[in-house]
C-alpha cells in the first residue's frame, strides 16, 4: 500500500501484520489448502496480535481503537499470505462479532463479546439457506416462542466458521407472512440441543476455512440471546453486510497483490528467447495492467473505509469497491497463471491456489450482480428524474 495513504499508526499496524503473515501464515498456506482444514495455528497467531479486537471497546475485551481502515489493512495483509485465514477472520469479526457488538444489549455485549474480541472463541454468521442466498428475505428457518424461549427449526448452508464457532448469529423468521419484517436475529451457542453442524467439503478454493451446514431441530434459544428487537433482524443483517463489503474488498486486494508479486518475481527469472520474459513487452503490459487494477481496487477500498470511519455515506462506494476488487482479483490471479506459463497450472508455483481462492469473492457477501443492483439503486437516488 502506498505510504501516503496511511497514517504513521496505520503503517505500523500494516508492517506488524505483514511481518507476522510472511513469517507464519504464508509459509503454511499450501499445506492448509491441501489439508482442507481450519488452521488453529493461524487463528491463535492472529488472536495473539489482537486482530480480533480491532474497533471493539476495551470494556468488551477489544483493543479500544481502530475502525474499518484498520480492519481493511489487516484483511489485505492476511489475504496476501492466505485468503483462507482472512475469510475466517472477516466472518468472525466483521460479520459475527460486529453484529453482537452493534445490536446486542449491555448484558449480551459483556457476556458474549469478550471471548470473541480476544479470539478465545470464534464467531459465525448464518443468513444463507439452501433456498435463499441473494434473496435473503425469503429465508425459511423459523423461530417460535414458547414460555420465554425461542425454538429454532430449519437449516443454513455455506456458513463460514460454524464448525469451530462458540457463537453463531442466526437469522430466523417468526412470521414468514411478514416477509423481511418477520425476521429476528439470535445468538445460538455451541452445544445447544438440536444444533447439528455438518462440514461441507469439495470447495474450489479457500479450503483452509471451514464452510458448514447448520441444522436446527427444536433448538432452544433463551430470550436473553435475542439480538435487538424482534422483526428487525433483516435490517441488522443488511446493515452489517453493507459495511462488511469493505473488508471483503480489502481481502480481494490482498489476493490480487499476492498474485501480482508472484508474477513480477517469476517474470524476472524465467527466460525465453535469450532473455527474461519480463523483457518481453507483452509480459510487461500484462504486469502493468495487473498492478494498475490492484492499485485502483485498493484506493477504492480505502476510500470506502474512510467514508465509513468518518460517518459519511458509504453504501455505493463500498459496493463499488467490492465489485471492482473481487472482479480484479479473479482477473489478476488468472493473468498471474498466464505469466507463469505451464508451471502456473501446478501447485508448486502457488498461483493456482490464489486463482482458486479468488473465485469465491464475486459470489459471497453479495454477488457481483447484487453489487450492481445496489450501485444502480444508489445512482437513481442520486440523480432522480
Ligand atoms: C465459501 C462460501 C462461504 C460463505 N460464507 C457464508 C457465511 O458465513 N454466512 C452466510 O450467511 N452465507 C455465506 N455464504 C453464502 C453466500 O453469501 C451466498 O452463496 C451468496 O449470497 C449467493 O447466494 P446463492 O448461493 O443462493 O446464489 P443465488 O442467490 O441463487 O444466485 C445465483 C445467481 O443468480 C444471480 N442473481 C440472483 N438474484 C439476482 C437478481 N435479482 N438479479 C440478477 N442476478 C441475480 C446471482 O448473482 C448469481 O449469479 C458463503 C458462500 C460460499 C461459497
Amino acid at each position: 500500500m502506498p505510504d501516503l495513504m496511511l497514517t504513521e499508526e496505520e503503517r505500523m499496524l500494516q508492517s506488524t501484520v505483514r511481518e507476522f503473515v510472511d513469517r507464519e501464515v504464508a509459509p503454511r498456506a499450501r499445506e492448509v489448502d491441501q489439508r482442507e482444514e481450519f488452521s488453529w495455528e493461524n487463528w491463535n497467531g492472529m488472536a495473539k496480535l489482537g486482530l480480533m479486537g480491532i474497533g471493539i471497546d476495551a470494556a468488551y475485551g477489544g483493543n479500544g481503537s481502530g475502525g474499518y481502515r484498520h480492519v481493511a489493512i489487516v484483511a489485505e495483509e492476511v489475504a496476501r499470505g492466505d485468503a483462507s485465514a482472512s475469510v475466517s477472520l472477516l466472518a468472525h469479526l466483521s460479520l459475527g462479532t460486529t453484529t453482537i457488538y452493534k445490536f446486542g444489549n449491555e448484558e449480551q455485549k459483556k457476556r458474549l463479546v469478550p471471548p470473541l474480541a480476544t479470539g478465545k472463541g470464534v464467531a459465525a454468521w448464518a443468513l444463507t439457506e439452501p433456498g435463499s442466498g441473494s434473496d435473503a428475505a425469503a429465508l425459511r428457518t423459523t423461530a417460535t416462542e414458547r414460555d420465554g424461549t425461542y425454538f429454532l427449526n430449519g437449516s443454513k448452508t455455506f456458513i463460514t466458521n460454524a464448525g469451530v464457532a462458540e457463537s453463531i448469529v442466526v437469522f430466523a423468521t417468526q412470521d414468514a407472512s411478514k416477509g423481511h419484517r418477520g425476521i429476528s436475529a439470535f445468538v445460538v451457542e455451541k452445544g445447544s440441543p438440536g444444533l447439528q453442524i455438518n462440514a461441507l467439503h469439495g470447495k474450489l478454493g479457500i479450503r483452509g476455512s471451514t464452510t458448514d451446514e447448520v441444522v436446527f431441530q427444536d433448538t432452544p434459544v433463551p430470550a436473553r440471546n435475542l439480538l435487538g428487537e424482534e422483526g428487525k433482524g433483516f435490517n441488522y443483517a443488511m446493515e452489517i453486510l453493507d459495511s462488511s463489503r469493505i473488508i471483503v474488498a480489502a481481502q480481494c486486494v490482498g489476493i490480487g497483490q499476492a498474485a501480482l508479486e508472484s508474477a513480477v518475481r517469476y517474470a524476472q527469472q524465467r527466460e525465453t528467447f535469450g532473455k527474461p520474459i519480463a523483457q518481453h513487452q507483452a509480459i510487461q503490459f500484462m504486469l502493468a495492467d495487473m498492478a494498475t487494477e490492484v492499485h485502483a481496487a485498493r484506493v477504492a477500498t480505502m476510500h470506502s473505509a474512510t467514508l465509513k470511519d468518518q460517518g459519511l455515506p458509504f453504501l455505493m462506494e463500498a459496493s463499488m469497491a467490492k465489485l471492482l476488487a473481487s472482479e480484479m482479483c479473479v482477473n489478476v490471479s488468472s493473468k498471474a497463471i498466464q505469466v507463469h506459463g505451464g508451471i502456473g497450472y501446478f501447485q508448486e508455483a502457488g498461483v493456482e491456489r490464489i486463482f482458486r481462492d479468488a473465485r469465491v469473492t464475486t459470489i459471497y457477501e453479495g454477488t457481483s450482480e447484487v453489487q450492481r443492483l445496489v450501485i444502480a439503486r444508489q445512482l437513481m437516488n442520486q440523480y432522480p428524474l
